[in-house]
This record gives structure tokens, C-alpha cells and sequence, in this order.
């Protein structure tokens, strides 16, 4: 057992609790996803064996070899999607939290098989307004949800943020508040929907995050040790 990567973890599982405790009602308020991205198979198989059920990729064919070997557990796809990939991730994952546009909506749908159920999927909002950034705008939602409501093979289960950076703790609390009201504004329009679920906190934004109503927590850095990618 790899006992520094089981400290890690324990640490985040750690942080979690107290900010819950701290900002929430319960002291199991939100669902941790172990981002795995670019980290070898054996730190998924570690950090599993300590219970942890959820895993987060961001490339296609990384992913496809780890699900591959863990079929038993629960995959989300979170990194950036382009079009001529979005079959791999329909057939595969369980999640997907990066739909930045209709037309991947629409091809998740069309491409989702039959036989696995419908495909949770998340909208990525640009909270931070990044010209750069992929994303719905917070006035597309309302109508790009009237859309994916139709798609039958998609559950859309919430939304989704990567917000710029900041390190000022009430900066980062202010962002993931304006994502809250846009799901509870979401929530009141589309009554009808499963709209649960908010995914936004990072390594080093949980606690901000957790504070505003996050659900899920996406944690990699701090889990698995900084990612290298000159490899
Ligand atoms: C890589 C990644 C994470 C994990 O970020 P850390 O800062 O390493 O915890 C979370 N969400 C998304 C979308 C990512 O691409």
C-alpha cells in the first residue's frame, strides 16, 4: 500500500468533512471525485481499495485503458470534449460533466447505447466569463436545457464550473455562489428535471466551494501528487 498516496487522500476525506461541518448540516455533504488524470492505474487501485468509488479523466484513450481494467467503478468525464470523440465517452463513462455546447449534447445522445442506461450529464457553465474558456454563458442555460430535456438518452443532472483561479477565499466564495443561483433559478424553471447536482471545488477551492452548495468536489492535485506532463 502506498501509504503517502493513502495519507493524501485521508487529508482530502479530512478537509471534506470539516468544511462541511463547518458550512453544511451534515458532516457528508458532498461526493468526492478522485481525479485521475495522467496517474498510473495502480493509484486508482490504492486509493479504491480505501473505498473511493468515483474517478475523474479528462483524455479519451487514458480513460479507456483504466476503465478497462475497473469496469466496477464509477467514471466521470470532465476534461474538454471535441466532437469526433464524443462516441468513446458515450459508450464508457457514466458521467460526463464538459458539455459545453448543444451539438455535443446531441451527439452524446445519439451515440449513447441502449443497453447502459441514460447518460448523466453535466452543462459547464463559464462562471468567470474567460473569453478563452468553453462553456454555456448563464443566459444560454434556460434555453439550452429546454433542448436537452428532449434528448432521450441524456439525464441532465446540473451544472458544472471551472472557475478562473483566485486565492481570496470570499473571491472564490462569490463565484460558486453566482453558480448556486443559477441552479436554484434552473431548478424553479425546469421543476420537472433531476437537477441535484453542482460540480465545482478543486484542489485548492473545496472548502469555498463546499461553503455555496457544491455537491461534487473534483480533487486531483492533492490526492495524487502534481501531475507531470512532460512524459
Ligand atoms: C484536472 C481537473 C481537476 C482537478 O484539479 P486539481 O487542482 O488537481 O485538484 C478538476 N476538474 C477538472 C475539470 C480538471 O480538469
Amino acid at each position: 500500500m502506498d501509504k503517502a498516496l493513502q495519507n493524501n487522500y485521508e487529508k482530502v476525506k479530512q478537509r471534506i468533512e470539516e468544511a462541511c461541518n463547518k458550512y453544511r448540516s451534515s458532516s457528508d455533504c458532498v461526493q468526492l471525485l478522485a481525479v485521475s488524470k495522467t496517474k498510473p492505474i495502480e493509484m486508482v487501485n490504492t486509493i479504491a481499495e480505501l473505498g473511493q468509488k468515483h474517478f475523474g479523466e479528462n483524455y479519451v484513450q487514458e480513460a479507456l485503458e483504466k476503465i478497462d481494467q475497473r469496469p466496477d467503478l464509477i467514471w466521470h468525464f470532465i476534461g474538454p470534449i471535441q466532437s469526433n470523440k464524443t462516441r468513446p465517452i458515450a459508450e464508457n463513462f457514466n458521467w460526463v460533466h464538459s458539455v459545453d455546447r448543444l451539438k455535443i449534447a446531441q451527439r452524446l445522445n445519439d451515440q449513447r447505447p441502449d443497453d447502459k442506461g441514460k447518460l448523466n450529464i453535466l452543462l459547464e457553465v463559464n462562471i468567470s466569463q474567460q473569453a478563452t474558456k468553453s462553456g454555456f454563458s448563464a443566459n444560454e442555460l434556460s434555453d439550452a436545457l429546454k433542448q436537452i430535456a428532449t434528448m432521450d438518452n441524456l439525464q441532465v443532472r446540473g451544472l458544472m464550473a471551472i472557475p478562473q483561479p483566485s486565492s481570496d477565499f470570499n473571491q472564490q466564495r462569490q463565484t460558486f455562489a453566482a453558480m448556486q443561483q443559477l441552479l436554484v433559478d434552473l431548478q424553479q424553471e425546469f421543476p420537472e428535471l433531476q437537477l441535484d447536482t453542482l460540480s465545482m471545488g478543486m484542489s485548492g477551492d473545496l472548502e469555498a466551494a463546499i461553503a455555496e452548495g457544491a455537491t461534487i468536489v473534483r480533487i486531483g492535485t492533492d490526492i495524487f501528487g502534481a501531475r507531470d506532463y512532460s512524459k
